[in-house]
C-alpha cells in the first residue's frame, strides 16, 4: 500500500510515527473519509473544505494549499491502483513534548491511505437493525475530530448486540449516529436535525438535501424526538462508505413492517445516480 505523507507518497512501511505526535497522545487531530468511485473521489472538494474548516476551529493549521491536497489525493488513488472504497485522510498537530498548551509554531502531520474495502450492499438492500443510546459527547460535533472515544464505546455496544449503529439521543431529542446522520420519513416528509454543533454535518447528508430538492421531496431540518424515531414510517442512516441504509429495526422493534420503505429505496436510487453523474463527468 502507498501512503501520501505531507506531501510525499512513500510505502506503507516507510511511514514512522513520532510517539510524540499530538494525534497520537492527544488525538489532537482532525479527519476525512472520502468515498472513491471507479477511481474517482466523490465530493472531494467538500470534504476538503469540511478537513479545512474542521483544522482551523481547532487552530491547526494545514501546511498544503487545498488545490494541491487535491491534487496529492488523486495521485494517491492513481498509485494505489484505487478503483472503489475508502480513502481515510488525517491531519494532526505535529510533534511536540507532551504538554496540553501548545506552541503555535509546531508543523502539523498529515497521512492519507486507502482503507480495506468493506461491502455494504446487503445492508443497503435488507437494511440494518439499530439501538438508541445517550449523547454524551461534547458540545462541539460539528468537528471531524479525531477524538472518537464515546463513539467508539457505544459503536461498540451496538456491534456486541449484532446491531450495525447507535443512534444518540440527548435531552430527548435524536442527534445523530455514532459515525452516520440519522433520517426519519413521516407522512411523506423527510426529517433530519439540524446541522449545529450536535451533529457532525455529514457530506452524505448534504448531498441528499440536494437531491431531495431536485427531486421534489419534501424535507425538514428539524430535530425531532425519540418517540418520533420509533414511531417513523421509515428510518435510514447515511454516511460516506455506507451511504444510504435503511433501518428496519430499533432497540428489538421493528420500524413500521420491519421492511426498508419506499422512499428510502427512491431516495438510494437518487443518490446512486448523483454519484454516477458526478464521478462520470469529473476528471479522475
Ligand atoms: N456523523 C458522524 C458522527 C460521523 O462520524 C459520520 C461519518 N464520518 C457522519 C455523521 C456522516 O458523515 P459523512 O456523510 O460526511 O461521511
Amino acid at each position: 500500500m502507498k501512503v501520501l505523507v505531507d506531501g510525499e507518497i512513500v510505502a506503507r512501511s516507510a511511514v514512522k510515527v513520532d510517539m510524540e505526535d499530538r494525534g497520537y497522545q492527544f488525538g489532537d487531530g482532525v479527519y476525512e473519509v472520502i468515498n472513491v468511485y471507479d477511481g474517482v473521489p466523490f465530493t472531494l472538494d467538500e470534504h476538503i473544505e469540511r478537513l479545512y474548516r474542521s483544522a482551523q476551529e481547532i487552530g491547526i493549521s494545514i501546511n498544503f494549499e487545498s488545490d494541491h491536497l487535491k491534487n496529492d489525493i488523486r495521485k494517491l488513488i492513481q498509485e494505489n491502483d484505487m478503483k472503489k472504497g475508502g480513502l481515510y485522510l488525517q491531519v494532526t498537530r505535529g510533534v511536540a513534548p507532551r504538554t496540553h498548551q501548545y506552541l503555535k509554531d509546531i508543523s502539523s502531520k498529515l497521512v492519507a491511505y486507502p482503507l480495506p474495502y468493506k461491502e455494504m450492499s446487503e445492508s443497503r438492500s435488507t437494511g440494518v437493525t439499530a439501538i438508541t443510546e445517550q449523547d454524551l459527547r461534547w458540545l462541539r460535533c460539528d468537528i471531524k475530530s479525531l477524538n472518537l472515544l464515546y463513539n467508539i464505546m457505544i459503536k461498540q455496544k451496538a456491534y456486541e448486540q449484532g446491531c450495525f449503529e447507535a443512534i444518540l439521543i440527548r435531552d430527548g431529542v435524536v442527534t445523530e449516529g455514532t459515525s452516520s446522520n440519522v433520517f426519519i420519513i413521516k407522512n411523506g416528509t423527510i426529517y433530519t436535525h439540524p446541522a449545529t454543533n450536535l451533529i457532525l454535518n455529514g457530506i452524505t447528508r448534504q448531498k441528499l438535501l440536494e437531491v431531495y430538492h431536485e427531486n421534489g421531496w419534501t424535507f425538514k431540518e428539524h430535530p425531532f424526538t425519540t418517540q418520533e424515531l420509533l414511531e417513523a414510517d421509515e428510518v435510514f442512516v447515511t454516511s460516506t462508505t455506507s451511504e444510504v441504509v435503511p433501518v428496519i429495526s430499533i432497540d428489538g422493534k421493528d420500524v413500521n413492517d420491519g421492511r426498508p420503505g419506499s422512499l428510502t429505496r427512491k431516495i438510494q436510487q437518487a443518490f446512486s445516480l448523483t454519484v454516477k453523474n458526478e464521478t462520470s463527468s469529473a476528471v479522475g
